[in-house]
């Protein structure tokens, strides 16, 4: 695509400067990427335009998100790009570039580490909303062209999609992306169950659709009128196969608990209507009990407002409404994106109530919204969503790159204590990004940590001061105390020194019973217990094993010596137990 249609595309409020810079960007972009092609030997550069675009039509983001957009994966080209884009583009789009360089580092390979701190690491080390955004379309992008990518990379794209991607996108209350990416993920990370499903629901969602569009949207219309309530929007949708799946998977593939195969979306222009909305629908159909859900007086975690219903409607079909006003169906489709822009349009602005949500970070995002006058530019208030919600935590990359999180303040030590006691304890050296740290260093989040260790290393109560963490703390003192415990011991060196009793014996009846028992009175763990018979008269027995001191040695000896048929007794120190 060349600039001038490029061009035509960029939001209507962008002033000259604005396109200015993301003009700037699109020709840096393309020169970097001039020689290289796609998985699918596209030209690469319809990658980051692709991407760029979307976000540019969906959200209409500011200049600085376009342009950061466009230069997502320049610094794969070249590390040194970054210097480069703060000189051309200033600190603002280095900023994002940065951000998004630092997320690419995550990947998330399945169960060792939880989803959960991979999400938190995702969010935190993005630093910024607007990544986050460019993450989730950036993704999407990919999702679309991964029929190019061999199986097992496209199957581990599609995982981390529906385990880390979605579950961010869903947090941040953008529903139109995740439902995008979880059906374009679903397809590769389930093939069988996603062909299984569309063939399923081919009759089922058309038959639905047919029913609503002929016979039960033109009676709602029409009796919504007679009310004299306005409609800014009516239609039906069909739910997405991943959600349904998932709702299928929690209701042991039971169909007929699926009501919202297909629902009716009404969109209003005020709260007041869409509870008029409801009182309509239920004056004509029955609802079913215990399926109306005021998200609107009780939101979801993510802020989703709506009012859902479902009915026996027409024919005695199990139906589902959902009823919104206009501003509750952006925020629902754009989520945290759909703020601003009701803020720039100059719309009245509902009065938000703060809900009581578990979700803390979500309430503080619309406590410093709230904060916002009206003339704050969109790009100021999305700068101002930089994320600190995880300040208290830092998280931290294993060479591999496993997510390791932990306290802010802890350091090398404690990661290696997180990774393994053993680790921890033997702990020798430790590299962040490559570059050799003391013990006592702290991490940030975003560094790869390396620990080294030194065989049979021990930690010493120096060790203590480095650590900052209970779980590694109480490991160091537990191996502290299992080495006193043991040095108690060392100090009569004689304790690891394999002895060998040479007894020279008469023989007679009884008298290897008589030297046996000798041995379990002083409770030694005989390794060898050789007898060989010399002549008629003497016979020779080499014991070996493992006394506990010298004196201990001295002390069977002495016994032997007493025993009648004992002729002699030898005592030799052979090899040190390892
Ligand atoms: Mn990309």
């Amino acid at each position: 695509m060349d600039w001038e249609k490029y061009k035509e595309k960029l939001p209507k409020t962008y002033s000259e400067k604005d396109i200015a810079l993301v003009k700037r960007a699109f020709d840096f972009a393309s020169e970097i990427h001039k020689d290289e092609k796609r998985e699918s030997g596209e030209p690469y550069i319809t990658h980051p335009i692709a991407v760029s675009l979307e976000i540019a039509t969906e959200l209409e983001l500011g200049p600085y998100t376009i342009a950061a957009a466009l230069l997502h994966d320049t610094y794969e080209a070249d590390n040194t790009v970054l210097d480069t884009i703060r000189k051309k583009f200033g600190e603002e789009v280095s900023f994002l570039v940065k951000g998004l360089t630092k997320v690419d580092k995550i990947e998330y390979h399945g169960a060792e580490r939880s989803a959960e701190s991979v999400r938190k690491m995702f969010m935190a080390m993005a630093q910024d909303i607007r990544v986050i955004i460019i993450k989730l379309f950036d993704r999407l992008h990919n999702l679309e062209t991964l029929h190019a990518l061999p199986g097992e990379k496209r199957e581990r794209i599609a995982r981390e999609t529906l385990e880390i991607y979605a579950p961010v996108a869903d947090r941040l209350g953008m529903g139109k992306i995740r439902l995008k990416i979880e059906d374009a993920a679903f397809k590769y990370a389930h093939p069988k169950e996603y062909e299984w499903l569309v063939k399923e629901t081919r009759e089922k969602v058309s038959e639905r659709e047919e029913y609503l569009k002929k016979k039960v949207i033109p009676l709602l219309k029409k009796e919504l009128q007679k009310e004299k309530i306005s409609i800014q929007d009516i239609h039906y949708r069909a739910k997405h196969y991943y959600s349904l799946w998932k709702k299928l998977l929690r209701n042991n593939m039971d169909w007929y608990t699926i009501y919202d195969l297909a629902a009716v979306r009404i969109v209003v222009n005020s709260l007041e209507d869409c509870y008029a909305v409801l009182g309509i629908i239920h004056k004509f159909w029955k609802p079913l009990p215990g399926r109306i859900k005021d998200y609107i007086a009780l939101p979801k975690q993510n802020g989703y407002k709506s009012l859902h219903t479902t009915v026996f409607c027409i024919d005695k079909k199990i139906t589902e409404f959902q009823i919104r006003t206009l501003q509750m169906h952006e925020e629902a489709e754009q989520g945290i994106a759909a703020h601003w822009a009701w803020e720039m349009a100059g719309k009245p602005r509902e009065i938000r109530k703060m809900p009581h949500q578990k979700t803390a970070w979500i309430k503080q995002l619309r406590e410093w919204h709230k904060q916002f006058n009206k003339n704050v530019s969109s790009e100021d208030f999305l700068k101002s969503l930089k994320i600190d919600f995880f300040k208290d935590r830092i998280f931290v990359l294993t060479p591999k790159g496993d997510v390791i999180d932990l306290p802010e303040g802890a350091t090398v030590v404690d990661f290696a204590y997180h990774i393994h006691s053993d680790i921890g304890n033997s702990i020798s050296a430790a590299k962040i990004n490559n570059h050799i740290v003391p013990l006592s260093y702290e991490p940030a989040s975003g560094d790869i940590v390396e620990i080294f260790i030194q065989k049979n290393k021990k930690p010493n109560s120096k060790m203590l001061d480095y650590a900052k963490t209970p779980v590694a703390k109480s490991h160091i003192k537990s191996a502290l105390k299992r080495r006193n415990f043991l040095s108690k011991f060392s100090d009569k060196k004689t304790e690891k020194i394999k002895t060998e009793l040479n007894i020279i014996v008469e023989e007679r009846i009884g008298i290897i019973k008589d030297i046996g028992t000798i041995l379990s009175l002083f409770r030694i763990n005989v390794e060898s217990f050789i007898t060989k018979e010399t002549d008629n008269k003497y016979a020779s027995i080499t014991i070996a094993f493992y006394p506990k001191n010298k004196e201990q040695v001295d002390k069977i000896i002495t016994r032997l010596k007493n025993t009648k048929g004992v002729e002699e007794v030898s005592a030799k120190n052979k090899e040190t137990k390892h």
